[in-house]
Formats: structure tokens, sequence, C-alpha cells
């Protein structure tokens, strides 16, 4: 009977193998090629044999189809999302899991070098079997013949240095120095070292001292449809001794430390926009909707605000004064992470001297940009 069982098992290995070798051609050796309908781009997956078998690293697929990939050390499985779809590969396990489905890949998912490879077979055959009508594989040419994938990442950077013109912002109590200023040049810095290290459009709200109400801010942040928002701004307190750096995201609940600077931020539409009228203006539906669109993008905002905030904290060694919500009016625009940095507080006599410092500046500045670095890349991954 034992006997039997085995026979039986070693029968539908047989089987199985033979009908897996039927079904899955050999997979191709050195690459396979990616072609775009209606675009002259084309890509090139490297393949990678281990132990006969022919993979891929996952990570190509990100490359080729701007999939995003969490790979999920815990439950020892990789989710790659693409063409609005979620393929769950198993690690040591041949299947893939497609809800509802499970589909054979013939060998299973390796980890090798810190990095995993899913076996060329998805590529070749589940893949264009799944998506009967957007992927398409000629195996004669070992060519993936697939749509253009839609680009989430981030490509475009608003920068928005507060005040302007006939708004001072912040103004020490020296008198001799003003936010407006400060602000501007740390936000010129800020774009000259993200076009020059990233691959990034960057866009400023303002580039020179000119003043633009906190409306005509949110409007072309909406307007150019950026991929993310960043308010620069400088604290102010009645209290000289107060110092530090906080970073601000949209929000309703708040303190009453956030409240005040809130207050202090929003009150330009008080002083230089028409007093009651403006705010009227302000408070209208276009907020709530406008706010509305903000909380979707909430999450993502606070992780930015996470980065900036350690980021500089750690290169300036000023006070951390951390993460905050408040409700700011720049910071209500739609559809995209947004941030309100202060950089320190003019009010105080140390920091004044060192905001005005170029040198101080440039820590600011490239502790912005390791966060907004950073950021993007974790983004640009898991779109
Ligand atoms: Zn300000």
């Amino acid at each position: 009977m034992v006997k039997d069982i085995k026979i039986f098992w070693l029968l539908i290995f047989i089987v199985s193998v033979t009908t897996c070798f039927a079904i899955y051609p050999p997979q191709p050796k050195g690459s396979i090629h990616v072609i775009y309908n209606n675009s002259s781009r084309t890509e090139s997956i490297q393949t990678h044999t281990f132990d006969g078998n022919v993979f891929v690293n996952v990570q190509e697929l990100n490359k080729a189809f701007h999939a995003a990939i969490q790979e999920d050390h815990l439950d020892n499985r990789v989710i790659v999302s693409m063409y609005n779809s979620q393929f769950i590969f198993l690690m040591e396990s041949p299947y893939l899991f497609y809800p509802p489905e499970y589909y054979s890949m013939v060998y299973p998912m390796i980890y090798i070098n810190e990095r995993h490879y899913i076996p060329a077979t998805f590529l070749t055959v589940l893949f264009p079997a799944i998506l009967k009508n957007k992927i398409r594989y000629d195996e004669q040419k070992t060519e993936l013949i697939v749509d253009l994938p839609i680009d989430n990442s981030i490509r475009r950077i608003l920068i928005d240095p507060g005040h302007g013109g006939k708004d001072p912002g912040a103004v020490s109590f020296s008198r001799k120095n003003q936010e407006k200023k400060i602000v501007l040049q740390v936000a010129l810095k800020l774009k000259k070292l993200l076009l020059k290290k990233m691959d990034v459009e960057v866009l400023l709200t303002r580039s020179d001292d000119c003043f633009i109400p906190l409306n005509k801010r949110t409007d072309f942040a909406n307007k150019k449809q950026g991929d993310l928002f960043i308010s620069l701004h400088c604290n102010s307190s009645r209290r000289k001794a107060a110092n530090g750096i906080e970073v601000f995201v949209l929000a309703t609940a708040k303190t009453d430390q956030a409240r005040a600077v809130e207050a202090l931020e929003n009150s330009v539409v008080y002083e230089y926009e028409g007093g009651e009228e403006a705010l009227q203006k302000y408070d209208d539906l276009s907020l709530i909707l406008s706010d509305m669109a903000q909380t979707e993008q909430l999450e993502e905002s606070i992780d930015l605000a996470i980065k900036l905030q350690a980021n500089m904290v750690q290169e300036t060694k000023a006070t951390n004064r951390g993460v905050k919500q408040a409700n700011f009016y720049v910071l209500r625009v739609s559809y995209m992470p947004a941030v309100l940095v202060e950089l320190g507080f003019l009010s105080n006599k140390s920091e004044e001297k060192k905001l005005t410092n170029s040198a101080y500046q440039d820590k600011l500045v490239t502790a912005i940009y390791e966060a907004v670095k950073s950021f993007k890349q974790k983004h640009d991954m898991l779109q």
C-alpha cells in the first residue's frame, strides 16, 4: 500500500513536470527586450541563470514597468503592483498569487545577495497570460510588447518661499533681518541643489521680492500639478528665548503652540490681503475641497515632514521642536504631499545670526535635499 502511494505521487510528479515543460518554453538567457506600444522607448531586462533556471531581479520591473515593489521580509513575500494589477510572489515557492488564483512559475522565487529573483517564466508566460489585452510576448525575438506604463514618480517639486514684497513676514528684534529675504535665499539655493543632483523640475512660487497672496500660491501649486510642495518660513515669538526647527503638515487637530504659528503665518491675509473680507473669501468651499484632497496625502506629508525634521536637526544641531499639524492656508494644495518648514526663529538673537549666515543656510538646504531625495526614492518604488 505504502509503495503504491509512492508510485502514485511519482506519476503525479512526472505528469506535472512534463506538462510544465510542454507549456513553458525554454527561458531566454541574456535579456528580455521590452517594446512599448506607440513609443520609441525600449528597455532591456537582464536575465540571470542559477542552477540551470532563468530569473530576473524583481527591481528590474520598476525600471521597465514603473512597478511598485514591496519586499515584505516578515511574510517572505514580494508584492508587485503594475498596470493596475497586484502580483504576489512567495519566497521559496514556485507559485504566483494573483488574487484569487495561484499560478505555477515552475521553479521558485529565490533570494541571493539581498535581492529577490523571480522566475523568468513570470514575464514570458504568466504576465502575458494574465494581462492578455496589455502584454504580449514574442518568443522568437524574446520581446515583451507592452503599453507604456503610467509614471507616478516625483518629477516636479514646488518650493514656496513665504511672504515677499509688502509682506516682510517675521522681522528680527534688531529690525535688520526679514523672513521674506532669508526664505528666498534658502529657496534659490535649494532649487539649485535639486536641479544639480536630481532628475526633477523645480518651480518657485516667487523668485524675487514680490507679494503673492496665499490663494495665488495654492492656485499655482494646483495648476502646475506638482508632485511635492514645500513652503519655507522663519518663525517668530515674543519669547526671545524660543528657538529651533519645526515642520508642519495640514490638519485641523493642533496644539496651542501650533495654533500660534498658524495664526502668525495666516495673518498675512488679515494684514495685507484685505482683512475680514479676504478671510471670508479663503474660508469658503474651495478650502473644504482642498482640505479633503490634502487629507489623502496626509500620510505622505507626515512621512516627508519626519524626514525633513530629522535631517535638519541633525545637520544644524538646532532644537528639535518636532513635526506638527496646523491649518495653514498655503498647505491647502491638492493631490500632492505638502509641508511647511519653519527654519528657525528670527526673534532669537543667536538663531537670527545663523539664519542670515550663508554656510548655515547651506546646511539647511543640504538637509532638505537629502530628505526630499530619500522621500522620492521610497515614493517612486511604492507608488
Ligand atoms: Zn512665514
